[in-house]
């Protein structure tokens, strides 16, 4: 056993100190951003926001509207070959949307029938996603799947530490997901005691792709997935060097999510739960495994109404983020940004006096 003594961050263990800047508006904040990638001939220009591959964030209909926004939709495991060839009949925007797949034989059997179908070449991206990405049959399974789509940009994870990200650049990933533990409606940490503050998760994981190099100069980059519960988190995030956020809970709750509207006491609520909840295991593959825990809750939320206010809310507060900083691209967040520890018990009393308000 050992103990590492070094201090790991959280969003709320931190915030952002000001700097000199000489910016006149928000507007002046490009959100924007240009990637090349380590594996990929593909160049990617969009706003570098996704929502998680959750069946209340990873939907058709959060596609539609939010690709209009130039940021991405994660569609969850859950649609069908069948369910993917209608919705191309009348979506066509291969940029903002990611086909999601696991490790098993089945989630391999899928994607060869997307190939087959010549539905997978209607997305940019391919994401391999799994709760522990330290298991040998992960990277085997991202080797496979490069060796099968050449030229997509492909995502891999969850991860939180620097050499696997590494391994998962070198065996075919563009962008490494991390997180473990991190998301809302996860019980991972409280089920297991696994888990990594994210915002060290993000420096650390960051660093090591950054720190790679292809032999055309281009290095890997990394998404930091889950925890953020408003545009703050993802301001955050975007300082300690991810070069993308996804998000599940920040995009659930509105009339274009997924999840079942619920009425309680006159009040409008919206379903969001956890990929590995009881809820998601019994819809989706019809049972629990016995020798499976649930690792994810299911909650209801407050209605959020349309998600275009909250979209305008989002890109407000990351502009004025970067005007406080001195940033006139969300790439220069990294490099301008200091973090200064604060007090988490302060921020969580703060959090509550506003509930309470
Ligand atoms: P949020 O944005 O809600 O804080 O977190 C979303 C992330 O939580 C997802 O992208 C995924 O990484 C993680 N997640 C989703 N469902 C589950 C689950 O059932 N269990 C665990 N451990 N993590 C989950």
């Amino acid at each position: 056993m050992r103990i590492e003594q070094d201090l790991k961050l959280d969003y709320d263990d931190v915030l952002i100190r000001p700097k000199r800047s000489t910016m006149v508006s928000r507007k002046d904040v490009i959100l924007e951003r240009t990637f090349t990638f380590f594996h990929s001939p593909k160049v990617w220009t969009g706003i570098p926001i996704m929502t998680a591959n959750m069946a209340t964030s990873g939907t058709f209909e959060m596609a539609k509207v939010i690709s209009k926004y130039k940021m991405i939709t994660t569609f969850h495991k859950y649609y069908s070959v069948k369910d993917y060839t209608k919705f191309f009949k009348t979506f066509d925007n291969p940029d903002y949307i990611v086909y999601t797949l696991g490790i098993r034989d089945e989630d391999i059997e899928k994607l060869k029938l997307m190939i087959e179908n010549k539905l997978i070449n209607k997305f940019s991206f391919i994401c391999i996603d799994v709760p522990n990405g330290y298991l040998q049959r992960f990277i085997e399974t991202i080797k496979f799947v490069r060796s099968l789509c050449p030229d997509h940009i492909i995502i891999a994870g969850n991860v939180v530490a620097n050499e696997i990200s590494e391994e998962i650049i070198l065996s075919g990933a563009d962008i490494v997901k991390v997180g473990v533990g991190s998301g809302s409606v996860c019980l991972t940490r409280r089920m297991t005691g696994v888990g990594y503050p994210q915002v060290s998760a993000v420096i650390e994981c960051a660093d090591a792709a950054h720190g790679m190099s292809n032999p055309d100069g281009k290095c890997g980059l990394v998404i930091a997935d889950g925890g953020q519960r408003n545009p703050s988190c993802v301001v955050k995030a975007f300082c300690a060097g991810a070069d993308f956020n996804l998000c599940g809970s920040m995009f659930s709750g509105f009339e274009e999510s997924g999840g079942k509207t619920i009425m309680k006491n006159g009040k409008k609520f919206k379903e969001y739960f956890g990929s590995s909840s009881n809820k998601a295991l019994s819809e989706f593959y019809g049972k629990k495994d016995a020798h499976r825990a649930s690792e994810g809750r299911y909650v209801i939320m407050p209605h959020k109404g349309s998600i275009h206010t909250f979209i305008q809310d989002l890109f407000g507060g990351i502009r004025s983020a970067g005007t406080y900083i001195g940033a006139r691209k969300l790439k220069e967040f990294s490099k301008r940004a200091t973090f200064v520890r604060v007090n988490r018990q302060l921020t969580t009393y703060l959090e509550q006096y506003d509930q309470e308000k």
